[in-house]
């Protein structure tokens, strides 16, 4: 695949929905990493895990791993530290009872 063509393709997953407020400058859209930017932005996780703190003034920065989205998170009210993770499904097993 063309280096064009992949650039095209991160560019437009499908249609956005509104997003919220943003204190940082998204990329412009089109730009070939504006997508994914629009979805960190609607998708990381907005409170603390431990303390249930805005996490507005906390860290989270995010990769991937397969097809999962992991978000490393830091909590400045709290200081915890970890990381949450975005899955399409889970696969649980439960113990005989
Ligand atoms: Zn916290």
């Amino acid at each position: 695949m063309r280096e064009i063509d992949q650039a095209r393709r991160a560019a437009h997953h499908g249609p956005m929905p509104d997003l919220p407020p943003d204190p940082y400058l998204l990329p412009p859209p089109g730009d070939w990493f504006a997508s994914d930017a629009a979805h960190h932005l609607l998708d990381k996780p907005k409170f603390c895990p431990s303390c249930a703190s805005s996490l507005d003034r906390g860290l989270t920065t995010e990769w991937w791993s397969g097809h999962e989205r992991i978000f490393m998170t830091w909590c400045a009210a709290c200081r915890w530290t970890g990381n949450v993770v975005l899955f399409d499904k889970a696969i649980i097993e439960e113990p005989e009872h």
